[in-house]
């Protein structure tokens, strides 16, 4: 049985990753540290004897006994709103957490994927974005955190690989959607589909023009699952190029959810990208990959997943208590 290793197991992303190795028939080690993770992602997995949770911060040394064939590194806040909270962590999970996870990779000889994103084009002036496109970031503004620390990972990985022959994939994800996203991440989607469902207005930020282009989890995971396979070791753009305007994107929630509210427009914040669509004919000739759910069907499952979750979960402000999770941090590292 092949062994994998996922960080961010819990998050949105990783547990849909441990869905797709289990199912593969893989023994897979879930690790995260519940951050911004959460375990009910996960738990439908705990009872399986292939599966086994190890709560454990990545941007620390980490220890795995036994074989590993695979490493999956999806550890990192994904939201504008996390990175913001915890900047500190989100540099230390895509640069340390990285280094980490590429020296165990060393040590077990086993084949590694690091999550990078659409983020390292930043506010992108070419389009639809190319890998070979070297982006348009703003180190010191607010996404700076973010986008460098996996700018870092590229470069990291990319020197493992060509130092040290270490065999590593690199994907960079556009934005993505579905089930187990988080209602109060503050990313677009459950945003409004949870304001929808509160029966408050949506908040489109700016004038709205912005673009996006969403692609449905299970496409994004087929393309993993296919990189992870691949003999191809530069990076590739996974995601759906149906682009979309925030604007028009509103519309399309209210008319999904029915709700009677209407749009009402906030600030744009610093540094939000004004276009984003990824080219993806790389992961068309390298993997045969293509997405495969049009929005409206992904939207739908979407939706009925977030109206089926407990009503409290709706009125959530905060996911975790960020500050009181940096005192306990700083306190091991001082003890
Ligand atoms: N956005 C919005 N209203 C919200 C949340 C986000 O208009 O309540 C906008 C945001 O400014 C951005 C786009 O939606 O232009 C996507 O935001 P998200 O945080 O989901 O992802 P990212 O900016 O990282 O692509």
């Amino acid at each position: 049985m092949k062994r994998i290793l996922i960080t961010g197991a819990a998050g949105f992303l990783g547990s849909h990753l441990c869905d797709r190795f289990i199912k593969e028939g893989y023994y897979v080690i879930a690790m995260d540290n519940l951050i911004t993770g959460d375990l009910k992602n996960i738990e439908h997995l705990f009872a399986l004897e292939n599966f086994e949770f190890c709560h454990h911060d990545v941007s620390k040394f980490i220890h795995v006994p036994g074989e590993l064939d695979y490493i999956l590194h999806f550890a990192s806040p994904a939201s504008p709103i996390d990175y913001l909270k915890i900047p500190i962590q989100t540099l230390k999970v895509g640069s340390l957490g990285t280094h980490n996870c590429l020296g165990l990779a060393m040590a077990k000889g086993a084949r590694i994927l690091v999550a990078s994103t659409s983020e390292v084009y930043g506010d992108p002036e070419v389009h639809p974005q190319t890998e070979e496109y070297w982006g348009h970031v703003n180190p010191v503004g607010p996404r700076g955190v973010y986008d460098e620390a996996k700018r870092f990972q590229e470069a990291m990985t990319m020197a493992y690989h060509t130092y040290h022959g270490l065999e590593t994939r690199i994907i960079r994800i556009f934005n993505t959607y579905g089930p187990r996203m988080r209602l109060n991440d503050g990313r677009v989607l459950p945003a409004f589909i949870g304001q929808a469902l509160r029966g408050e207005d949506l908040t489109v930020f700016g004038d709205g023009s912005q673009t996006r282009s969403f692609c449905y989890v299970d496409d994004l995971v087929e393309g993993i699952y296919r990189l992870l396979l691949s003999d191809y070791a530069q990076p590739v753009n996974i995601g759906n190029p149906d682009e979309i305007t925030i604007g028009d994107f509103a519309e399309e929630i209210i008319k999904l959810t029915g709700t009677t509210q209407k749009v009402i427009y906030k600030d744009l914040p610093k540094d939000d990208p004004t276009q984003r669509q990824p080219n993806i004919d790389k992961a068309r000739e390298i993997l045969g990959w293509e997405p495969k759910v049009n929005r409206a069907e992904g939207l739908k499952i979407t939706y009925d997943y977030f109206k089926n979750l407990p009503k409290e979960e709706l009125y959530k402000k905060e996911h975790k208590d960020f500050e009181g999770y940096i005192r306990k941090q700083k306190a091991e590292m001082n003890g």
